[in-house]
């Protein structure tokens, strides 16, 4: 069998296609306005800024304008939450993204959930979580919704399906967990504490790894024709899950580069795109 590949790359080129025609009808019928994501960078994490810088770029794709904020690495608690507030009561601002993770003296939790539901386009507010779970409306959070909306362009079954989650972060695993669930998968989460890791994902339909260590999913864990969905991007082209020999076993597999990373970015720049056609239109 060869896995079928899902191009997430190929799907948020599509999607963008029809966001700026979105974007573009949006300014038609508001003089000229657009969709705004206000992009919050704290410290100076090369990383961090080059996912920011990227995040501004696909706005510009799409015609729409982003606002970057970028605050020095001594900034405090009380000062981002100031920043975010301010943000949260500017009408021109449809989408706020901080960057994840700030650094550690500030309380990112906190300031994640300063964030105003109706402005959390990347999903990352424990209200937005929470709704999401209970199957309410919500912005989901990027990376596990641009998850969903890959396995969903592609067709791939979940209902009654066993999936397994590797990881439980507060911005991949446990919401992924709960977004397949609500696809009426039956979900196992597994973590660092899990024992016999090795045997839950051996009776994976569907593989997440989202563990951040490279490659450390073994692919003879994973049985034939599931599908493998790998979060992760590690120098050299890696992800979390040994791919390369699941590509004749596997039944979808996303690739490393080009899978989830560009699903994660698109469903942030369509989601400030929803919450600017709510404002504006
Ligand atoms: P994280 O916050 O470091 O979480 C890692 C998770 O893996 C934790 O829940 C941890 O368990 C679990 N884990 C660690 N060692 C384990 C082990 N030996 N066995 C089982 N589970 C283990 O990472 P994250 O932010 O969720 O990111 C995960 C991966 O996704 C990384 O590779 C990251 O680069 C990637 N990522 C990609 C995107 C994208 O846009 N493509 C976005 C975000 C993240 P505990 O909870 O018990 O510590």
């Amino acid at each position: 069998m060869t896995a079928l590949i899902l191009d997430g790359k190929h799907v948020a080129q599509l999607t963008e296609a029809e966001l700026s025609g979105r974007v573009e009808a949006l300014k038609l019928k508001s003089d000229g306005r657009t969709p705004v994501l206000a992009t919050i960078l704290v410290g100076d994490d090369p990383a961090s800024a080059t996912y920011v810088k990227m995040k501004g770029n696909a706005c510009r794709r799409v015609g729409m304008e982003s606002l970057a904020i970028e605050l020095p690495s001594s900034t405090k608690t009380n000062g981002l939450l100031r920043e975010i507030e301010q943000l949260n009561h500017n009408p021109d601002v449809h989408g706020i993204l901080l960057q994840h993770p700030v650094p550690s003296h500030i309380d990112e939790r906190a300031c994640f959930d300063m964030i105003a539901l109706g402005k959390d386009v990347d999903g990352v507010t424990c209200l937005g979580f929470g709704r999401m779970a209970m199957g309410e409306q919500a912005y989901g959070c990027a990376t596990p919704q641009g998850i969903m909306r890959l396995l969903q362009h592609y067709d791939i079954a979940l209902e009654g399906k066993h999936a397994v989650v590797v990881g439980r972060s507060p911005i991949l695993g446990k919401p992924m967990a709960m977004m397949l669930l609500e696809a009426n998968a039956t979900v196992t989460i597994c973590h660092s504490r899990t024992r016999a890791l090795e045997s839950h994902i051996r009776q994976a339909d569907v593989v997440v790894g989202a563990v951040g260590r490279p490659e450390f999913i073994r692919a003879e864990w994973i049985k034939d024709a599931a599908v493998v969905v790998d979060a992760g991007y590690h120098p050299g082209g890696l992800g979390d899950i040994e791919l390369s020999p699941l590509a004749e076993r596997a039944s979808a597999i996303t690739p490393v580069p080009g899978g989830v990373g560009p699903m994660t970015i698109n469903t942030l720049i369509q989601q400030t795109v929803e919450s600017g056609e709510r404002a504006l239109g």
